[in-house]
């Protein structure tokens, strides 16, 4: 792992929730982004080089919708950069953690990515995220 790449946060409303970090954090989201295979739309962040990724379902069967039912607004996963991230699927999987996807998929913000578990991993979801070429 390369470092954090950005910090997951569901939200139930994108625009209530961009102006609400916009007032805390002293600047403006930077992008929107929808991911349709996730059934999220998504606005980021930047924070001194680290990202806040604010994720909205677009579905009531989002996984997104489905964490809100379950555990309210709140830190959704963690996310780490790395490079060559098919390598870092097959560690994690000979090491004892659980992919929920044998491959990388496109995600929002020009990435390839890949969630752990987090039966394995203290109850924290993490995603391995790589930037695509
Ligand atoms: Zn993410």
């Amino acid at each position: 792992m390369e470092k954090i790449e950005h910090i997951g946060i569901a939200v139930k409303n994108l625009e209530q929730a961009n102006a609400l970090f916009a007032k805390l954090l002293g600047k403006a989201h930077y992008k929107i982004e929808e991911v349709a295979s996730e059934g999220v739309r998504t606005s980021f962040f930047d924070v001194g080089g680290i990202k806040i990724e604010l994720l909205e379902a677009t579905h009531p069967d989002s996984p997104i919708a489905r964490f809100i039912d379950k555990k309210g607004e709140g830190i959704h996963h963690l996310a780490f950069g790395v490079r060559d991230i098919d390598r870092h699927i097959a560690a994690a999987n000979q090491n004892g953690f659980q992919t929920l996807a044998p491959h990388a998929k496109d995600g929002a913000d020009n990435k390839r990515i890949v969630f752990l578990h987090p039966k394995h991993t203290n109850g924290v979801l993490v995603e391995m995220c790589e930037d695509k070429e």
